[in-house]
């Protein structure tokens, strides 16, 4: 039928989920291929002294910075996003420094605690958890006060969904000589991502999100303005892991700050590899959100947005009367599917579906909201309309256009 433009043609890990048959449709980790999983038990040797080693890691180093269109340096990280985004501010921040957090989301604010750990003195600028950062708004705001080292911003925040404008926020960031990091770990690849065109000086992505691999890797790209700004720093980087500096000549000097973890990054290679044959990926992601979002509102759900949401991820409220541990364990021990909760101020608020990467495809999002229109029933809440239903035709309906 038509709606296979909406499938992959990747097959999925049976293996991988096999022990406790769940289908993963978290906001990561999401499914895996089997030729990743299958690249992850490739033998290796000493990354370190294995000069082929260091070709394959500045290769797939490289082949992220095409698809991210960013002429910029690439690094793999070993570690998981966390890093990616602990390592940006580590690397750029000196003591005294100011930085400025933009805060519409949990990963937003969470940077602030990054500047302060390095010293710097993060400078919060608050908005509206339920809707995109208001470009204008910040304007105002950097018209008044724009003395910022570098700023950081959320291009996808995963607990509520929102997805922030960084294609104009960066360039005006950059208008104003402030430097920009940009975490994409759930954006980058789920939504369109142009590292050169948006101005954007470090942008982290981690390898569990949209790129379909296990957890475990972050990569971060590195402008050339970022880069000088760390190499005229006049106080050393308090830090030795997560220090990007560290990584700058790596391939001149055949030498790594760690161990790489080569079957990690063999995995994700594949995983890269995988994604750059799925032409339709972005258009895919796009419109089974979409569709997504019309069906749970169809059948009387409540999105926890008003504006801005992400292809990667929907987040509802639970409804009123429920708990988001019943629907969770509904959904798991009687449908053997996985979705989430979420944490911080959200937690026990709302619920999430993770449709992004191998898990954007039309049978796996069809079958998770048949279960959870069925648990919502068993819960005693009245469903309006049949969420599968509404999904599969919204998706006829985006073909036609
Ligand atoms: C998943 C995610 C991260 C990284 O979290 P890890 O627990 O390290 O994987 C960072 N930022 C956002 C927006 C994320 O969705």
């Amino acid at each position: 039928m038509g709606l296979d433009i909406f499938d992959i043609k990747i097959c999925k890990s049976p293996a991988a989920i096999k022990d406790e048959k769940i289908k993963l449709m978290t906001p990561g980790p999401v499914q895996t291929a089997e030729n990743v999983m299958e690249a992850r038990s490739r033998a290796f040797t000493n990354p370190d002294l294995d000069e082929s080693f260091y070709d394959f890691y500045k290769e797939t180093c490289d082949l992220f910075a095409k698809e991210l269109h960013s002429s910029g340096d690439v690094y793999i990280l070993g570690g998981e996003g966390i890093l990616g985004l602990e390592a940006a501010c580590a690397s750029l921040t000196e003591p005294g420094d100011r930085v400025l957090v933009i805060d519409n989301g949990i990963f937003g604010k969470g940077f602030a605690d990054f500047v302060s750990i390095y010293q710097g003195e993060p400078v919060l600028y608050m908005c509206d958890y339920h809707r995109p950062v208001d470009v204008n708004a910040l304007k105002l705001f950097l018209d008044k006060d724009s003395s910022f080292k570098y700023a950081t911003v959320v291009h996808s925040d995963t607990p509520s969904g929102v997805l922030n404008p960084v294609d104009k926020i960066c360039p005006l960031l950059k208008s104003y000589g402030i430097l920009t990091v940009v975490d994409t770990v759930t954006g980058m690849f789920a939504e369109e991502l142009d590292i050169d065109a948006y101005m954007i000086d470090i942008a982290c992505g981690g390898s569990q999100k949209a790129l379909s691999a296990p957890p475990g890797l972050t990569f971060v790209t590195v402008s050339k303005d970022a880069m000088e700004a760390m190499e005229c720093r006049n106080t050393p980087v308090r830090s030795f892991y997560a220090n990007l500096l560290a990584f700058k000549t790596y391939y001149e000097d055949k030498w790594f700050p760690y161990t790489m973890p080569a079957s990690c990054i063999y995995g994700l290679r594949t995983a890269l590899d995988n994604l750059i044959a799925d032409t339709n990926h972005l258009y895919r992601h796009k419109c089974i959100a979409s569709a997504v979002r019309r069906a749970l509102v169809a059948a009387g759900l409540e999105l926890y947005l008003e504006d801005g949401y992400a292809s990667s991820v929907t987040v509802i409220n639970v409804p009123e009367g429920l708990e988001d541990s019943q629907i969770l364990g509904r959904m798991r021990t009687g449908y053997g599917i996985m979705i989430a909760g979420c944490f911080d101020i959200l937690a026990g608020k709302v619920i999430r579906i993770g449709h992004m990467g191998n898990n954007a495809n039309v049978t796996d999002v069809a079958e998770t909201l048949d279960a959870l229109g069925k648990v919502l029933t068993e819960l005693g809440f009245k469903c309006k309309a049949g969420m599968k239903e509404i999904f599969l035709n919204s998706l006829e309906a985006e073909m036609v256009v």
